[in-house]
């Protein structure tokens, strides 16, 4: 099978011969159909993780088939259309995988989804229905969980004032979550197209970063853009009871101050693992949301690349053209 492989920190991806070992206990084979493009994909390319795991395979959600399951696996079974994502659920733990390559092996995580045929561990996979759309239900795998995932586990409801900071696959997922439940919301990005794409597609005002001059008001925040003014903005915009929610990440070394007084009042300043979603449960829900019509998750995918392409795809990501960019493989 073909897959991408990060050989060099900083990329590119090279497209290379793998071969897929046999099963072994926990494990479920899937081929791929479409896989998401991350912020955090990029954070591994560019070493976040360190060298150690190099060569690696990167990617962490998709939709897929399942073509065999390994030993132990009950959750899913050959034919299921599945989501593959890095967030956990029920079911076997497996191994990360190793593939063989013709320089070597490559190692892989449990949900390792840059790749035609992809080997994840059963606790990373979750059946579907299989009318929801292959394009669609890739971004169930990451973007959706974590940015509607904080909406709706962090008890965010009509009525109290919601800032968002970076519109992309997770902060529009949040919007797109706030706005169906009636949350009164406002957006904040440096990227003007971004700005005018929330505004056409949700009733959200959007502003420039620069323009911001809200204090003491939100009652939650949520910080999506891995930037590190961004992300004191998100604490220093609550009112004394506000709630700030991490989301981003930052680059390995950098820090964010902030002024420990706003905590003394009572604001609270949190992180969040995967919108503190249980695959099983949530990952289901946001797709009958979704065929419902209450979450268009498709308007989020603003680029798509086959999978030669997927280095254009990374390029965009990096260079701001996307809300959510997704390779069809
Ligand atoms: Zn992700």
């Amino acid at each position: 099978m073909k897959a991408a492989v990060l050989r060099n920190i900083g990329g590119p991806l090279k497209i290379e011969e793998l071969e897929v070992p046999k099963l072994k206990k926990g494990q479920v084979l899937v081929e791929v159909l479409y896989s998401g493009l991350c912020r955090s994909n990029i954070n591994e390319i560019d070493g976040r993780k360190g060298a150690e795991f190099i060569p690696h395979l990167t990617g962490h959600e998709a939709s897929a088939i399942v073509m065999e399951v390994g030993s132990g696996v009950t959750k899913v079974k050959a034919t299921d259309y599945v989501v593959c994502s890095w967030i956990n659920g029920s079911g076997l733990t497996a191994q990360p995988v190793k593939y063989k390559s013709a320089k070597g092996m490559v190692n892989a995580g449990t949900c390792s989804t840059f790749c035609e045929y992809a080997i994840v561990s059963e606790n990373k996979v979750v059946s579907i229905s299989e009318e929801v759309n292959t394009r669609a239900a890739a971004l169930l795998g990451c973007a959706v969980p974590t940015g509607a995932g904080v909406i709706d586990h962090f008890g965010i409801k009509p009525g109290q004032k919601l800032a968002v900071f970076g519109i992309g696959g997770i902060g529009a997922s949040a919007l797109m979550r706030a706005n169906a439940l009636g949350i009164h919301c406002i957006a904040f990005d440096v990227l003007e197209w971004k700005l005018q794409w929330v505004s056409e597609n949700f009733k959200i005002e959007a502003f420039h970063f620069n323009k911001f001059r809200y204090r003491n008001f939100f009652d939650f925040a949520i910080e999506c853009s891995g930037n590190k003014l961004a992300m004191e903005m998100t604490f220093e915009c609550l009112n004394s009871n506000g709630t700030a929610i991490i989301a981003g990440n930052l680059k390995p070394g950098e820090n964010i101050s902030i002024d420990p007084f706003g905590l003394v009042r009572g604001k609270k300043l949190l992180g969040t693992w995967g919108g503190e979603c249980f695959l099983d449960k949530d990952i289901p829900f946001y797709a009958k949301e979704h065929l419902e019509g209450r979450f268009p998750v498709e308007k989020l995918i603003t680029g798509s690349y086959n999978f030669n392409g997927i280095n254009n795809g990374i390029r965009d990501l990096k260079d701001g053209n996307l809300i959510r960019g997704i390779i069809k493989f």
